[in-house]
């Protein structure tokens, strides 16, 4: 029978979500702690662990059907890859950094100047969009400290809290891009493993809505039904039940987690009472 193959990070900061994530949609994945290669017990799946620098080259070449990998990586390596689904983890971003105490005047204070970067083809992209010659330092890791031994001027690499930057007396000035785990495809995918490929996009769809929304109940006056419906449009409309009590009925929908706040607010003024908020497992639209 035919599997998809799907190439994962072996051991770093994609491993664990990516694991995760196949998880919850229901894939099962014997434990697997050394092995290279393992596969589902009940989805048409095999896994391979590599480093994620070699992911991109697996799926370009067809030897995977499908891999996780940062998007900054997708970019960096420019190969010929589907960009299949965005999946919201391992964000972080891409940023220019300069010494704390050099004063910033803006993106053309990078003119000439030598700037250190695991990253050279993104950096170099947003240099000429931005009509910018400066010198570009390629290496391999550690760039942090590049300005403090004298290789470079300033560094562009990876940001997520800014606190490795702070350590090492440097200052973020310039946010090139923004990235997350996504998922990515050989183009020339058999037709057996599309199928596979799409029934699992399906259950990662499933699973990616349902962690954006809440599930909401909520008591309300009949006079604020329509406001409210307004408000909480939910997945085609809200559910609404009368309560024992006259005047008053039972209102059930769905909200986005990003709006949340706000809505409860908004329905706190329309007379909402005795609000529930819930996790949902899956939503399937
Ligand atoms: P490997 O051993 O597989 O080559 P690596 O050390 O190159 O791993 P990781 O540090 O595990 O890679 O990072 C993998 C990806 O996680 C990055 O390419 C990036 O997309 C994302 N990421 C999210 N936050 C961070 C962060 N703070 N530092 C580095 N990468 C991050
Ligand atoms: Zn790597």
């Amino acid at each position: 029978m035919s599997k998809l193959k799907i190439a994962i990070q072996k051991s770093g900061r994609l491993s664990e979500k990516s694991l995760e994530l196949l998880k919850q949609c229901g894939i099962q994945i014997p434990n697997s702690d050394r092995k290279l290669q393992t596969e589902a017990t009940n989805f048409p799946i095999e896994l391979l662990f590599l480093r994620d620098d070699d992911i991109h080259q697996y799926v370009e070449q067809g030897v995977a059907d499908i891999g996780i990998l940062g998007e900054n990586e997708v970019l960096e390596k420019d190969k010929a890859v589907d960009l299949l689904e965005r999946l919201g983890f391992a964000r972080c971003r891409l940023s220019l950094a300069i010494p704390k105490d050099e004063v910033y005047t803006g993106i053309s204070y990078f003119k000439d100047r030598k700037i250190a970067t695991s990253y050279p083809k993104i950096l170099s992209r947003y240099l000429s969009i931005n009509g910018l010659a400066a010198e570009i330092e390629a290496i391999g890791g550690s760039v942090e400290i590049a300005p403090g031994i004298g290789l470079a001027h300033a560094i562009f690499d990876i940001v997520s809290t800014g606190s490795t930057l702070l350590m090492n007396g440097l200052k973020e000035v310039a946010l090139v891009m923004n990235s997350e785990a996504v998922l990515i495809g050989y183009p020339g995918i058999g037709a057996a493993q599309k199928e596979i490929l799409d029934r699992l996009c399906f259950r990662i769809s499933a699973v990616r809505n349902a962690g954006e929304h809440k599930y909401i109940l909520l008591n309300a006056p009949d006079a604020a039904v329509d406001k409210i419906c307004a408000l909480l449009p939910g997945m085609k409309s809200p559910t609404i039940l009368p309560l024992v009590e006259e005047g008053w009925c039972s209102l059930h929908s769905v909200v986005r987690e990003d709006q949340f706040w706000e809505v409860i607010d908004q329905l706190k003024t329309y007379g909402a009472q005795g609000i529930l908020v819930a996790p949902i497992e899956k939503m399937i639209l």
